[in-house]
């Protein structure tokens, strides 16, 4: 960025020039932003913990299971036959990711990311809460082992251990379902090993990371952090600095002292807050996770100087440097329209998704039977996949008024197992003097109580007497 006092660096602010952790000790936040986060990351933290209790139907409202391969959005079982809708809602998902960065930057960080949420409106509090602010976290941690430093490293071990293993357990939830983590809490561990030792791997990562890796998942781990280089352009919207406001930086001068500076009095209150270690008056780097502390410090700076708040503020570079307002690039206008089409085609096909699917194949090799009372039939399999967690017994249908046809199944009545897939043969009868044509459309309807659940059209071979 022109106009700004660069300090150039080819590492990143956590790590020092000998490959040590350079320990970031963030001045607790205070402010406009600070609260609405608050506000939001309350409602984040309720729902988190809610929706694994909410059922639809004996269902969870939400289940990823990765290992079986049933997902449930919103009440709605997925399956494995469903692949290409998760496949089209994730291009979706990511699409929405990079055109709201292009327009937004990472604003999603800031806001939203369970990492900040947990870590900044969680744990940082219980530090502050623990440890005391900035300086006395700084203190203790450089002070030698005392009482002191004892009782408070174990109170933030136990808490930060707790939090994490609810975390894990709620978690787990998400993944197994809630009925799981129950279980293995009613009937203990030595019954439920196949929950227990996940449930310890990722209360083990969450710990870990809380306790002391921390901003690195930012900085090194996440790879949407990492996109940010290729997403942002300067239209983007970012917590910045306004250095042709703020430049040149220095202490306040008295009015008609020279030289005159700008609006930043180089106080460094933006860097002492900032949990990622970074000074924003540098530009925009990779360690801003737009988390807004920055801002609400330098505004509280402002105002106490009466002048002008957002030096500090969400703005883009071209609005910065040359006042312009947030404007329509082609780029921002091809992503859109490409995430139009995308939430297009995923709507249909999650309305046209059927929860039992037929599908129905003339038996090869046979043309056609002779049948007694001047009748003829054709023998059919049919596959049928049930998406729905109870038993589906099905009927059939000829549905081609005018071929007066009738279905006899082979065998026993079809039931499709709950969850599973199942199969069935069955005879199309008609009367010869109907089957104009060799061959003739027909279309079978599947039915469960009474209900039509599904069409299928397929052939139907005569002797062909036309
Ligand atoms: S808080 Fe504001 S005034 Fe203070 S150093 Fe940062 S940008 Fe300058
Ligand atoms: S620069 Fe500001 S917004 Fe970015 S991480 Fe630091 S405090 Fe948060």
């Amino acid at each position: 960025m022109s106009g700004v006092n660069e300090t150039f660096r080819d590492s990143i602010g956590t790590i020092t020039e000998k490959g040590t952790r350079n320990w970031i000790f963030a001045k607790r936040p205070s402010g406009k932003l600070y609260n609405a986060r608050t506000v939001v990351s309350i409602i984040y933290v309720l729902i988190f913990f809610t929706l694994p209790w909410i059922k639809v139907n004996g269902e969870p409202l939400f289940m990823l299971d990765f290992i079986d391969r049933k997902f449930i959005l919103f009440g709605v079982i997925f399956w494995p036959q469903d692949f290409f809708l998760f496949v089209i809602g994730m291009l979706t998902f990511l699409v929405f990711i990079v055109l709201f960065t292009v327009v937004y930057g990472r604003i999603f960080c800031g806001w939203v990311c369970p990492q900040t949420i947990f870590m900044e409106m969680i744990f940082r509090k219980v530090e502050y809460l623990i440890d005391g602010n900035s300086e006395k976290q700084k203190a203790l941690a450089n002070s030698k082992w005392n009482l002191n430093k004892i009782w408070r490293r174990a109170a933030k071990f136990i808490v930060f251990f707790f939090i994490s293993f609810l975390i894990a357990n709620y978690f787990l939830a998400y993944l197994m379902g809630m009925d799981h983590v129950l279980g293995y809490i009613k009937e203990g561990v030595a019954r439920h090993w196949g929950t227990f030792i996940p449930l310890v791997a990722f209360t083990s990562v969450f710990f870990f990371v809380y306790w002391w890796f921390r901003e690195q998942a930012c900085l090194i781990v996440c790879p949407y952090g990492r996109l940010q280089g290729v997403m942002l352009d300067p239209n983007s919207i970012v917590v910045a600095y306004d250095y042709v406001r703020g430049e040149p930086r220095g202490k306040m001068k008295k009015v008609g002292e020279s030289p005159k500076t700008g609006d930043c009095v180089d106080c460094k209150l933006c860097v002492h807050v900032c949990p990622t270690g970074i000074d924003i008056r540098n530009g925009t780097q990779l360690e801003c996770i737009n988390c807004t502390a920055c801002i609400d410090a330098c505004d509280e700076v402002m105002t106490h100087i009466s002048r002008p708040t957002g030096l500090i503020r969400y703005a883009s570079e071209n609005n910065i440097a040359r006042g312009e307002n947030l404007k329509l690039t082609p780029r921002t206008m091809a992503y859109s329209t490409v995430l139009v089409i995308l939430l297009a085609v995923l709507a249909v096909l999650l309305s046209t998704r059927k929860d039992v699917q037929a599908t129905v194949m003339r038996v090869q090799g046979m043309l056609y039977q002779e049948q007694a009372n001047d009748r003829i039939s054709n023998l059919y399999n049919i596959k049928l996949i049930n998406k729905t967690r109870k038993d589906i017994p099905v009927t059939l249908k000829v549905e081609n008024e005018d071929l007066g046809g009738e279905v006899k199944v082979v065998g026993n009545d079809i039931v499709i197992k709950a969850e599973s897939a199942g199969d069935g043969v069955f005879f199309v009868m008609a009367d010869r003097e109907k089957i104009h044509n060799r061959k003739n459309t027909i279309q079978i309807g599947v039915y469960s109580g009474g209900k039509k659940i599904d069409a299928i059209k397929t052939n139907f071979m005569g002797p062909g007497n036309r």
